[in-house]
């Protein structure tokens, strides 16, 4: 077993194998780091002269963009799970995101924004569905639209690593970012055990065994936030409202694809206990685990058949 660690997208990755190939391994991981640490300069969408920035700069002055092989299909994507999520994953509201102040490395614990500001905000409506593709070609009917691949580009980057290590010979390998991770095969005959982090305590809430070309995605309001007369508010957003995800504490959803499953477990966060099966049911994932705030588990069939829940789960890690 060989692990060796990165530090990218803020946080640190760990990726491990199980392999009798070392060289093949720093091979991968060096690969892993060059492309992580590309895909962190060009999708960063505020920060530096990158792609995305690039890009943002364009559609705020009504211009088109011609766009790479890299950046293209995870704006498709993004529109896809956009529609797919009824809107509640929407990559386009970078505005209220900056507005909120989680563009800051360490979001300020000031006054949360103007409300008249927020509701601008959300009256203009940037939407997936206002940005239009035409080969390479980006443009936006609407000028309100920032992109921000925050909620669903650390998902496909998980996927691109594991890629990397298979095209290497590495086919039984992990790659954890901070809790979030895709595994490929397993390790001497055994598959993967993971935890799941309990989102408000120490410790996990739940552990599964994740199956080759799976990958694990968990959004939680614990991650980020901003804290004002005792009040918290995550850096998740809530399109309709423009105001954080209250109820939510965190959504943790398998599947193959990590864009997907890093974009529905942001778009389950905002659709909470009324929504949440609906939205899943059209995002086409059917291995969910929700944590509500008051420490309330819910799960999908499908879920609740392969993982185990640890014995304080559900409970308030107090
Ligand atoms: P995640 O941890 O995957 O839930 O991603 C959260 C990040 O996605 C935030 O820090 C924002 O940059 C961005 N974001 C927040 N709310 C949304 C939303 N409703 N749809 C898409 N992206 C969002
Ligand atoms: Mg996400």
């Amino acid at each position: 077993m060989y692990e060796r660690s990165l530090y990218v997208f803020g946080t640190l990755v760990s990726v491990s194998a199980w392999t009798s190939d070392e060289a093949a391994f720093d091979r991968a991981v060096d690969q892993i780091d060059r492309r992580f640490q590309s895909m962190h300069r060009d999708w960063h969408a505020w920060r530096g002269n990158g792609e995305l920035v690039r890009l943002n700069q364009a559609l705020a002055a009504g211009e088109s963009m011609r766009v790479s092989d890299f950046l293209l299909p995870l704006l498709i994507q993004g529109k896809a799970l956009y529609d797919a999520s009824d809107g509640l994953f929407n990559p386009a509201i970078g505005r209220l995101i900056a507005l909120w102040g989680f563009h800051d490395d360490e979001p300020s614990g000031g006054l949360p924004p103007d409300p008249g500001a927020i509701a601008k905000l959300v009256d203009a409506a940037p939407g997936m569905d206002d940005v239009s593709i035409e080969g390479h070609r980006i443009r936006a009917t609407n000028p309100w639209i920032a992109l921000d691949l925050g909620a669903y580009a650390k998902g496909h980057a998980l996927n691109v690593a594991i890629r990397i290590l298979h095209e290497l010979g590495i086919d039984n390998a992990i790659v954890n970012a901070g809790g979030d991770l895709c595994v490929s095969g397993g390790h001497g005959g055994r598959p993967w055990h993971i935890g799941v982090r309990h989102p408000q305590g120490e410790g996990v809430i739940a552990s599964l065994d994740a199956r080759d070309g799976e990958c694990v995605l968990t959004s939680g309001n614990y991650e980020r936030y901003r804290e004002y007369a005792g009040v918290r508010y995550a850096h998740i957003i809530d399109p309709r409202s423009g105001y954080p995800v209250a109820h939510i504490a965190s959504a943790t959803v398998i599947a193959r694809n990590g864009a997907l499953a890093d974009a529905a477990a942001t778009a389950l966060s905002v659709a909470g206990a009324p929504l949440w099966q609906r939205i899943a049911g059209r995002m086409g994932v059917d291995e969910v685990m929700l944590v509500d705030g008051d420490g309330r588990v819910y799960l999908t069939p499908a879920m609740k058949r392969r993982i185990d829940l640890t014995p304080t789960g559900g409970a308030r890690g107090k």
